[in-house]
């Protein structure tokens, strides 16, 4: 594609850089047949070659961003389906998180979109303040179908998805020391909302690990990855978060890796170096983080784990999450570990589409949320599995939200299997017949 950015534009490395992405894209189309927004609605503003246009005419122009462009900037998932599938390699990712940038620096969103998006990036990075907030969403929860009646959509969507037991407490920076001798040692992002919502997460990640001779760091000042305000284009408050991790990280002498167990925020973390290669302080330390970064099944793929017969051979939905199978492009590696566990996995026809969640997604922009998860569960559901598993606790709450089938993390089934505990959602389910048949053992 060609460009006309001039060359006092171009000495901006942001604008560099979008104008190396904008002129990779050859404007071919393949990427709208595998863009979930398109998919629904088949409106080419709503395809990643839309949005590209938009993009270009409004950093080209150096305009202010407009209310239509805002629209269609919004609607997008930042799954980067679009990027699996683009030939040319267009870098979509990177260019539509400096759109949003620009956005959020010249757009003035209505009061309530502004007042929502400042309450979702000053609670859900921090686990004190989101465990509250959380605790009053148990009170409002009830309510939510009143607030849908009201049109409040975006309440109602808060409502729904928050949890109806009470929230946890999240783990204090420790050193969780392996069983044995120790092979490795990793630090783990305990993540933001994992231990509030589902503990049994970094449960399940910690026992696997140290049960394999794993010793794994939680470190002090380590936090939010970030990806939940860079995704809503507020750059100074994601880099604020990343110069915290990466200071934290590089802290901790020794490791063999970092472990990410909640997929999107690995994308954003392998994407460190990039986010701070401008700046002389961190770029160095930033990519040694990004390189480090690793998602827990990539990990795990690498590990000698052996079944130990207290989990039985159920049928295994496996829900491949955006930013695993596009952001991370691990594909295989969660798959084959369920399978040489014993576990009968199955892939979820359509796979490459969004199940909706997309970090906040599913609170800005409900009702396409609502029918991506319509969808995607009714895919999952046709499979007839006794359990779905998935590798990122937002798909695993949005698909919840839809479904009775149980729904837990890939982590979980992993250790059950190799000496751990039944996942909870499980031990509380009892699925069918297949736990009984196997006679299947906590
Ligand atoms: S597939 Fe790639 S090159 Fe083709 S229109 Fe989409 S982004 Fe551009
Ligand atoms: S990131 Fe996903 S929703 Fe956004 S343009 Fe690409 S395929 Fe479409």
């Amino acid at each position: 594609m060609q460009t006309n950015f001039t060359l006092a534009q171009l000495a901006d490395p942001d604008i560099a850089e979008a104008d190396k992405i904008l002129r990779a894209c050859v404007h071919c189309g393949f990427c709208t047949a595998t863009c979930p927004t398109y998919v629904l609605d088949g409106n080419e503003l709503d395809s990643p070659r839309g949005r590209i246009y938009l993009i270009k005419d409004m950093l080209e122009q150096d305009r202010p961003a407009t209310a239509e462009v805002t629209r269609h900037i919004d609607r997008c998932l930042s799954c980067l389906s679009c990027m699996t599938t683009c030939p040319s390699g267009v870098h979509y990712m990177h260019l539509v998180d400096h759109a949003r940038s620009h956005i959020k620096d010249t757009y003035r969103r209505p009061l309530g979109d502004r007042l929502l998006r400042v309450m979702l990036a000053k609670l859900m990075p921090y686990p004190r303040r989101f465990r509250l907030a959380l605790q009053a969403a148990r009170i409002g929860k009830p309510f939510a179908p009143v607030a849908a009646a009201f049109g409040l959509k975006r309440l109602a969507a808060m409502l729904r998805l928050s949890p109806w037991q009470a929230p946890c407490r999240p783990l204090a920076a420790q050193v969780f020391a392996p069983q044995g001798a120790r092979k490795g040692r990793v630090a783990l992002l305990a993540g933001c909302v994992n231990d509030l919502l589902m503990p049994e997460i970094n449960a399940a990640t910690i026992g696997v690990l140290t049960r394999h001779g794993i010793e794994v760091v939680l470190p002090h000042g380590a936090g939010c990855c970030g990806s939940l305000v860079h995704h809503m284009g507020r750059e100074a408050e994601a880099l604020e978060q990343v110069r915290a991790n990466v200071d934290a990280w590089s802290a901790v002498g020794g490791l063999d890796a970092i472990i990410i167990n909640t997929s999107g925020c690995g994308t954003t973390i392998k994407d460190y170096g990039f986010m701070l290669r401008t700046n002389p302080v961190y770029a160095a330390r930033a990519a040694r983080v990004s390189a480090l970064a690793k998602d827990i099944s990539e990990y795990l793929a690498g590990l000698p784990l052996r079944p130990q017969g207290n989990a039985p051979p159920l049928v295994v939905a496996y829900h491949a999450a955006c930013s695993l199978q596009h952001g991370q492009r691990i594909i295989r590696q969660p798959k084959e570990v369920l399978t040489k566990l014993g576990f009968v996995v199955k892939d979820v026809p359509d796979g490459h589409l969004c199940c909706g969640s997309a970090g906040t997604y599913n609170i800005l922009q409900p009702d396409i949320a609502r029918r991506l998860r319509e969808r995607k569960v009714g895919t999952i559901e046709r499979l007839r599995p006794d359990v779905i598993a998935a590798g990122n606790i937002g798909c695993i709450t949005q698909i919840a939200a839809g479904t009775d089938l149980p729904t837990v993390h890939t982590v979980e089934l992993i250790d059950w299997a190799t000496g751990g505990t039944c996942p909870p959602r499980l031990r509380d389910h009892r699925p069918r017949a297949a736990m009984h048949r196997a006679g299947a053992a906590d």
